[in-house]
């Protein structure tokens, strides 16, 4: 069934042949204790490698079952190795870390074959070696004869034809060598037993057959075989195909992982660094990004859809467009070297698009669905005289040619207050007095701090001090001057009376008084007012109401074509709808502000206004502002900016302990070099090496993925606290469930591609190489 023939095996060494092997011509009975004898280096431990499959021929053939081996693939070897062939080696070779069981059973893992049954036989295997009350022992633990029956063992495990034994007595005591001795032995009757000894009283005391080796050749056979036919069908040997479960492979690797708790340890411990990081980024991302669409559908929501009468939009950058000054190309560059001053037009870098906030525009608004809405503001440009009396008892003006007071028009000392009594009080505190609810009511908006400029004092006439009381402002009067009162008549032109005591003490004029305190709280997402005196839409309407049917306005009606203020034609800049609407004989807004109820209801809106251009013309159009989105999309643009520049730090630690995963296994590669070779001699396959590291860097990606994630939610508690206490947003640290499944994941699979080179270093171990290193 074993047949040699002509076996040689040379090595070579620089430019040097070594022949090991000389031609050796052997064939073995399916039943024989052969002993084969020779000096040390003569070639012995080579032959027995050769014939167990662990190591290659040169040349010649290894016939088995009357099949040339030539063609044998590593798959076919590592079959026969591990149905066929037991070996058992002079310095045992057991695995360390394993238990006396386990390493007997390790040879029937290698073959599928079922833990029940593997306990079974792995027992009954240790008990025919009478090692049955060591089972539970580590190897280190046993004596020499032991650690030799265990091997022994375990070479017998898979029943298998042929046992190889490489100076099996070498190590031992002439007493225990005999007890081994005849328990293979007992081993040959009912198979073939091949051992490689030196000592020839060994051989000649217990082996049936003695073949003799000097320098690689044979030169003695005390019973060779001749070759006979009629025998050979029943000497066949059982060749079946082995594999090891992916489960086998981790349990094992499982196992390997417990007997270095240490190490196992710090390599969880290294890899779990980038996952920490990387997972507390995206929390943070996450729990921001979470904070912001909060703050949108919150508090941003609330702020208006703005339509002004006129949109700025720069379009070209600087000196660009259709300027006759600096081209782009004479301003290419940021910061030039050249002494030279370049002129350019700022209004040929600006495009403005004028809204025409027409009856026809107000209806379609008149349209929309009120639900969706707090309220619509419209703001007009009418110019309202209003005057203050100072503490000195003089007086002081303060013009209002325009209404906006938000903090996204410009500003001026007295302003209407957007027409969303609700959404005011949302964004400010009342701190004294109450919200005004009449036309002829103010209320008076102090910044955070609770400061007013001296400016805005100084119009308001009070006489500048360190500090004051609520109550130095509440109950403060001012009176509007109607047009009536303001103007007199010269020739056609109206001029602004110049007696301002006579102006105040007149009955026409309206009395206005402070009736409240405002300030912007802390909830509010930014101060939508500015601060100074605010007044209602009600007082606007008031004033239109007397002002349409004012001299100045009756007279600008009659002649269209002269402008009453100056007594001139009009011109570009100046237009006859802009001066009555100054005046107050026009009542068509210059601006719309959209008061939305929620964040969806916005996007509604939005759609019902683009609606509205459809079908009209670029100038036609209504462009809108939604202030929220401004808002927002600057934090959400900045948040992206920090999480891309904390996940590539985050990253580039990922990648870090990644190979450093990489390194230790590789380290783990070299420490088990023995036990590979090991493993390889019982055959296993090279993909069974490469299973047990691959599985033992999953299992350790997996175990960093779970304690990195563990660890984020542990640091998640303390750094939400922390982060509320410095800036009250509160839960900006989340780690969402999805986030720390896919950390997990990434963590598996980049330690299982950091180990993917070591773990093939590993399988593509030499066997023989492999079993020499100590
Ligand atoms: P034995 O087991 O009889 O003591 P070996 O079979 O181990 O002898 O070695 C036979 C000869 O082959 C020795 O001279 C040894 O030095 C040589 N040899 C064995 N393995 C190698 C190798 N990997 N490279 C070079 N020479 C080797
Ligand atoms: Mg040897």
């Amino acid at each position: 069934m074993l047949t040699l023939k002509n076996i040689k095996k040379n090595y070579v060494l620089g430019n040097q042949t070594f022949k090991a092997l000389d031609g050796i011509d052997i064939e073995f009975r399916k039943n024989e204790f052969v002993a084969i004898l020779g000096a040390s280096g003569s070639g012995k431990t080579t032959l027995l490698n050769i014939i167990g499959g662990l190591d290659r021929y040169t040349s010649g053939d290894l016939i088995i079952n009357d099949k040339s081996t030539k063609s044998f693939k590593d798959a076919d070897w590592d079959s026969y190795r591990n149905t066929a062939i037991g070996f058992v080696f002079q310095s045992y070779n057991l695995i360390p870390h394993l238990s006396i069981l386990d390493n007997v059973e390790i040879a029937l893992r290698l073959s599928g074959v079922g833990s029940v049954e593997r306990k079974k036989r792995a027992k009954q295997a240790l008990y025919d070696v009478g090692l049955i009350d060591h089972i539970h022992k580590r190897s280190n633990q046993l004596s020499g004869g032991q650690m030799q029956r265990v091997a022994i063992a375990r070479a017998l495990i898979n029943n298998p034809a042929i046992l190889l034994a490489d100076e099996p007595t070498g190590a031992l005591d002439s007493k225990t060598s005999e007890q081994i001795m005849s328990l293979i032995q007992d081993i040959s009757k009912d198979r073939l037993v091949i051992m490689v000894t030196h000592n020839p009283e060994i051989a000649s005391n217990y082996a049936d057959r003695i073949i003799r080796l000097v320098d690689g050749k044979v030169v003695e056979d005390t019973h060779p075989l001749v070759s006979n036919t009629s025998n050979k069908e029943k000497d066949r040997l059982e060749l079946k195909k082995v594999s090891m479960g992916f489960l086998t492979a981790v349990k094992s690797s499982f196992n390997n992982l417990l007997t270095k708790k240490g190490r196992s340890l710090i390599t969880m411990l290294a890899g779990s660094i980038g996952i920490i990081g990387v997972a507390l980024v995206l929390s943070l991302s996450t729990g921001m990004t979470q904070y912001v669409n909060g703050l949108q559908s919150d508090t941003l929501a609330g702020f208006p859809l703005t339509i002004t009468e006129v949109v700025r939009t720069n379009t070209f950058g600087p000196g660009g467009g259709n300027s006759p000054f600096a081209s782009d190309a004479d301003i290419a560059t940021e910061f030039p070297d050249e002494p030279i001053i370049y002129a350019y037009d700022e209004l040929a870098n600006t495009t403005i698009h004028t809204n025409v906030l027409d009856e026809a525009f107000l209806t379609y608004l008149d349209g929309l669905e009120s639900s969706l809405y707090n309220s619509i503001s419209t703001t007009k440009s009418l110019s309202m005289h209003i005057l203050a009396e100072t503490s000195l008892g003089t007086y002081t003006s303060i013009s209002t040619n325009q209404s906006s007071g938000t903090m996204f028009g410009s500003s001026s000392l007295i302003f209407e207050v957007p027409n969303s009594p609700d959404f005011i009080q949302s964004q400010y505190d009342v701190l004294a007095g109450t919200y005004p609810n009449e036309y002829n009511e103010l209320v008076l908006v102090i910044d955070s701090n609770n400061r007013l400029s001296v400016e805005i004092l100084e119009a308001l006439g009070v006489g500048i001090e360190e500090n004051y009381t609520f109550n130095d402002f509440l109950g403060k009067t001012f009176k509007v001057i109607p047009n009536n009162t303001y103007y007199t008549e010269n020739n056609g032109v109206y001029i602004p009376q110049s007696n301002q005591e006579d102006m105040y003490t007149s009955s026409d004029g309206i009395t206005l008084e402070i009736v409240g305190i405002i300030r912007v709280n802390e909830a509010a997402s930014s101060e939508l007012l500015s601060t100074g005196i605010g007044y209602l839409t009600d007082l606007t309407d008031h004033m239109l109401a007397i002002e349409s049917t004012s001299d100045i306005v009756t007279a600008q009606l009659n002649q269209p074509n002269t402008n009453v203020l100056t007594g001139m034609s009009f011109n570009t800049q100046v237009t006859y709808d802009q001066v009555m609407k100054t005046i107050g004989g026009d009542t068509t807004p210059t601006g719309v502000q959209i008061y939305p109820v929620s964040f969806d209801a916005k996007d509604e809106i939005k759609a019902y206004l683009d609606a509205y251009n459809v079908g009209k013309t670029q100038n036609e159009a209504i462009i809108y502002t939604d202030t929220a989105e401004t808002i927002s999309s600057t934090i959400s643009s900045l948040i992206n900016t920090i999480t891309i520049v904390l996940a590539a730090l985050a990253g580039v630690s990922l990648v870090v302990s990644s190979i450093m995963i990489g390194i230790i296994t590789y380290v783990s590669v070299v420490e088990r070099t023995k036990e590979i070779g090991i493993m390889r001699s019982i055959g296993a396959r090279k993909r069974d090496i490469s299973r047990i590291f691959n599985a033992e860097t999953l299992l350790i990606g997996l175990a960093s993925g779970i304690f990195g994630i563990i660890v984020t939610l542990i640091v998640a508690l303390p750094a939400n606290v922390i982060i509320e206490n410095l800036i009250q947003v509160n839960n900006i640290v989340i780690l969402t469930w999805n986030n720390a499944l896919l950390l997990i994941l990434l963590s598996a699979m980049l330690t299982l591609v950091a180990g993917l080179i070591p773990s093939r270093i590993a399988a593509n171990k030499d066997p023989v190489v492999a079993l020499r290193t100590e």
